[in-house]
């Protein structure tokens, strides 16, 4: 929480500008209900739990800026809100969060809207470890497949799994690192702001991922996501 008078120091990013075509047609992906509520609603709330997150900052579908904001009114106990337009791409819409931000935001958190289940626990964790002095923090969990590297229709190698990482939101950064990040990466797409950070030479560190913090992508992952939540409704959290 921010010390009165002292603006938010901690800021999360939310790019839900995506169309989101995988999971068939219809509203913006970050639109799409889940357990009732649409999947950025349980990404903000989340967001805004977390004990270290005093600003949550959305970007959405340039058009439905206005029903984002009153859409999510009720839902960023904990932490402040700002709405912004999203932009063409991922990065961009990152890009136009972080130009608004107040001087005072020292810590930002970029996550995903397609990640509504991320936990409480591992937005802290994420934000800790760059208030703690880390440049950049991504949450990361073993493959479960098998990686192969593939031309056309064929196997050209097949990579050392031990070595491999799936990488998640939310990911953390120091503000200047991510800024200086986006400046040299303009024009030149990234699927994550690591990568961005990573082409600069930085270091970029691991905190283990969440299962839960799983991207709803495909039809499937939303049939998850509803099992997750129907479980979590029967325990008494949410
Ligand atoms: O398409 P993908 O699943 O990689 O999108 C990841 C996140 O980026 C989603 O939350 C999506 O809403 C967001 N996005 C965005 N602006 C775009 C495209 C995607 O904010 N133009």
């Amino acid at each position: 929480m921010t010390a009165a008078g002292a603006g938010p120091r901690t800021a999360a990013i939310v790019p839900a500008a995506g169309r989101g075509e995988r999971l068939g047609p219809g509203t913006p992906k970050a639109l799409r209900l889940l357990g009732g509520a649409p999947m950025l609603v349980h990404a903000v709330r989340s967001l805004a739990r977390a004990r270290l997150v005093d600003l949550v900052v959305v970007a959405a579908p340039p058009e439905e800026v206005d029903q984002v904001r009153t859409l999510l009114a009720d839902h960023h106990d904990g932490a402040s809100l700002q709405v912004v337009a999203g932009g063409a791409t991922r990065q961009d819409s990152v890009r136009r969060a972080l130009a608004g931000l107040r001087d005072s935001v020292e810590v930002v958190l970029v996550h995903d809207a397609a990640r509504p289940l991320a936990p409480v626990e591992l937005v802290d964790a994420v934000a800790a470890a760059v208030r703690e002095g880390a440049d950049a923090v991504v949450p990361a969990l073993p493959v479960a497949d098998t990686v192969k590297r593939v031309e056309g229709d064929t196997v050209v190698e097949t990579l050392d799994r031990s070595t491999l990482r799936a990488i998640q939101t939310p990911q953390g950064f120091a503000r200047a690192t991510l800024e200086a990040a986006h400046l040299a990466a303009e024009g030149e797409e990234a699927t994550d702001d690591a990568a961005l950070v990573e082409r600069l030479g930085r270091k970029v560190a691991i905190v283990p991922g969440a299962e839960e913090a799983f991207k709803v992508t495909r039809p499937l992952d939303l049939l998850l996501a509803e099992a997750v939540l129907t479980r979590r409704r029967s325990g008494g959290v949410r």
